[in-house]
């Protein structure tokens, strides 16, 4: 019988996406695409873009022998990798006893590592049992990113999300009770004009339940291609362009935010008028200090050309 030839690189179907706190983590490719975009949700999301126009980006769940493979083959190309992120959007989709091998996998391959994340629809927690989520957790996935994007259920409905905030806030709960760290990521702007106040509020109040381990905002841009941007076009969404009015969003928004804690909140995201940084609630009145400040003096806000650099 012939024999299969062996990989020599590890697969990637590109282009891929990591939050930028995994810079400096190797990348498995365990999924590819994203099933929300592959059942046409998101409308702001480049995965949908990509979910119609790149064949090889189409939403799948890669065999767990190709994705223990490509491990083995990172195993012999890189020492000393101490964190993982499983791409893409969304590997958490993957059937806990699947996922666990390949969780054990990386720890077997990896004597350094401490940390195997990837992220997670909210779904793909509330479908797993307590049990699954704490085995995971044991074996070493210690860390999901989920896209809240707004607390409000009218701006989940706005760019459908296809999901309620209930079920968000229930999601992160979930993870962490099982003591599985989370980071969730809001996006401002996403109410448009209309549903910016009530945007603000809600997604304060949501991070308030969730009490998550990491509060990340990034600012709206509009994709080419996406169904947002069509309804930009039809009128339907005014979209928000003074940085100011972003800046009264998260202000609003920190300071809806009541969760005991400790929460990190960041807007590292290149995509933001303002870095920000810090821990709830210990920071809040100097986050909200800064902000106020930067409202009285935007030449310090990073430009609009430069957003998304
Ligand atoms: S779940 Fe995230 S990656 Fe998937 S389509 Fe929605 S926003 Fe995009």
């Amino acid at each position: 019988m012939k024999e299969q030839t062996k990989r020599a690189e590890m697969y990637y179907a590109e282009p891929v996406y990591r939050p930028p706190s995994e810079a400096y983590s190797l990348l498995v490719q365990a999924t590819v695409g994203c099933s929300c975009a592959a059942a046409g949700r998101c409308y702001f999301c480049n995965s949908t873009v990509f979910q119609r126009e790149i064949p090889e980006k189409k939403f799948r769940i890669r065999p767990t022998s190709e994705i223990l493979e490509d491990i083995e083959i990172g195993g012999r190309q890189y020492r000393g990798v101490d964190k993982i992120f499983l791409l893409d959007s969304n590997a958490m989709i993957i059937k806990a006893p699947e996922l666990l091998k390949i969780v054990r996998k990386c720890y077997e391959t990896f004597p350094r590592l401490k940390q195997v994340a990837c992220y997670a629809c909210c779904e793909d927690i509330l479908r797993k049992s307590d049990d699954e989520l704490l085995e995971l957790r044991k074996a070493g996935l210690n860390l999901v990113f989920i896209g809240l994007e707004s607390g409000d259920q009218e701006v989940l409905e706005l760019i459908n999300k296809g999901v309620t905030v209930e079920d968000q806030i229930e999601s992160v709960v979930k993870a962490n009770r099982a003591g599985i760290q989370t980071s969730v990521t809001v996006i401002l702007g996403l109410g448009g004009k209309r549903l910016s106040h009530q945007h603000a509020v809600n997604t304060g109040k949501a991070a308030t339940l969730m009490n998550p381990s990491f509060f990340a905002a990034l600012t709206l841009m509009v994709v080419p291609g996406t169904v947002l941007e069509d309804m930009i076009k039809r009128g339907e969404f005014e979209l928000i362009t003074d940085p100011l009015d972003i800046l009264k969003e998260v202000e609003l928004m920190i300071d809806n935010i009541e969760a005991p804690g400790p929460v990190v909140f960041r807007t590292n995201h290149a995509s933001n008028y303002l870095p920000l940084k810090g821990t709830l609630p210990a920071d809040k009145e100097r986050l909200l200090t800064t902000i106020r400040r930067a409202v009285g003096n935007p030449a310090i806000l990073r430009t609009e050309y430069m957003r998304g650099l």
